[in-house]
């Protein structure tokens, strides 16, 4: 793994944090707590959906055939023979010269292939009047119209959102195969960091990193397993790392301490315990950043870290541009990197270094346009823009400095 102070890009650095971690193993879930997991399996439909042609429309059920020449003055008389409802469908076969009443939803009965709404047909009692010629086919929704018996319907990977939960139930399926939420540590390191409760003795701030990224693990398919504040001292960093593997965690988040300062004691118990490297990524905010693993644990397996920086908007940040992907690589995702999108950005921004700047901005839709404006000093202790951001717009490093009206690429914020 590459040394200490190494300047990397941000590709670089995730590659080889990804290229670190595989899937974790499969659990089965019912679907009422399938929301958000990640499909382990690959869905094939073992039935059509519908499961017999039914019809669109409430009306008659009738032969297509029957109908030929019709008019409002020559109609075409069929005898009312039976009914169709939902759950509930007609025994009688349509004939020649018959009809069956058909709801929406109800099996379409044999011999029948078409369905004339009740809006334009004339009732009398036991006879249909069909005034116009019906073509086969219309109204009714032939079986497996939505999803065909043998059909991949779902690929391993995808993460759950509930039209996929719906068809799961659809088809029949009261559990789904899902990876294991990942089990990530989150701990926050400084002298200065009190717990929210605590009293705010001179020279202290409370904690912002342990809550957001403990939220942002959960917002990215995780189970965050909090291992609170540790001070600046080695042996109380060890003694909650050690706390985590206890746990079962199956990564580390660390936040502070990364950096080149006096009292930067993370990454000192962190090569002391394992393989990790410490680089500076060309970014702002989040330069210093630490990845490796510990090689700590009892069976021989390793616990890989990624250490982040201190300030409250890079632990956020680092978190979206490397936690996140980590976090997804655990689960198997389809899509492991940043999904971004393309909006304009309406506001000027300095540029006057080689690093990616990732930018708080607020999204909104103008004229059929996505734009996007900073919300307010772009400090990386700033957290109030990042409360108001729901994106982060992309500088890219060879960029000079952005001009009022410039495309760039968002990272929304879910
Ligand atoms: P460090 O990366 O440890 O040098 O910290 C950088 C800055 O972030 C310092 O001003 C810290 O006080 C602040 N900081 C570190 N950890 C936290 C935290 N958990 N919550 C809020 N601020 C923090
Ligand atoms: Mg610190």
């Amino acid at each position: 793994m590459s040394h200490s102070n190494e300047n990397l890009t941000v590709e670089q650095a995730r590659r080889l944090i990804l290229s670190d971690l595989s899937p974790l193993p499969s659990e089965s879930v019912e679907l009422a707590g399938a929301l958000g997991r990640t499909l382990a399996e690959e869905v094939i439909a073992e039935g059509d959906i519908p499961p017999h042609a039914n019809s669109a429309m409430d009306g008659c059920a009738l032969r297509a055939g029957d109908t030929a020449g019709a008019t409002p003055q020559t109609p075409r008389r069929l005898r009312v023979i039976g009914e169709s409802s939902a759950g509930h469908p007609a025994a009688e076969e349509v004939l020649t010269g018959t009809a069956i009443r058909i709801m929406t939803g109800a099996w379409i009965p044999t011999g029948a292939d078409a369905v004339l709404r009740f809006e334009e047909t004339r009732l009398d009692g036991q006879w249909v009047d069909v005034l116009k010629p019906v073509p086969e086919g219309k109204d009714l929704r032939p079986a497996g119209e939505d999803v065909r018996r043998g059909e991949r319907v779902l690929e391993r990977g995808t993460r759950l959102r509930p039209a996929a939960i719906g068809m799961l139930s659809a088809l029949g399926r009261a559990t789904v195969s899902v990876t294991r939420r990942p089990r990530v540590g989150i701990l926050a390191t400084g002298d200065e960091v009190v717990a929210p409760g605590a009293d705010l003795a001179p020279g202290k701030i409370r904690d912002a990193n342990g809550a957001s990224n403990a939220a942002q693990v959960t917002a990215a398919g995780g189970d965050p397993v909090p291992l609170g504040i540790a001070s600046d001292r080695e042996a109380e960093i060890t003694q909650r790392l050690r706390t985590g593997l206890a746990k079962g965690i199956d990564l580390l988040l660390v936040s502070g301490g990364v950096s080149v300062g006096d009292f930067d004691r993370v990454k000192d118990v962190l090569a002391a315990g394992g393989e990790i490297a410490f680089w500076r990524v060309r970014m702002k905010p989040g330069r210093p950043l630490a990845f490796g693993h510990l090689a700590a644990l009892a069976d021989g397996t390793r616990l890989p870290v990624l250490g982040m920086p201190g300030n409250p908007v890079s632990a956020m940040v680092s978190f979206e541009v490397f936690a996140a992907p980590a976090i997804r690589a655990l689960l198997g995702a389809a899509e492991v990197l940043p999904v971004t999108r393309e909006a304009i950005l309406l506001d000027g921004v300095a540029h006057k270094d080689d690093r990616r700047h990732f930018v708080r901005v607020r999204l909104e839709e103008r004229d059929g346009l996505t734009v996007a404006r900073l919300t307010g000093p772009q400090g990386s202790g700033i957290l109030s823009s990042m409360v108001n951001a729901d994106a982060l717009a992309i500088l890219p490093e060879e960029a000079a400095s952005i001009e009022p009206g410039t495309r760039v690429e968002v990272i929304p914020l879910r």
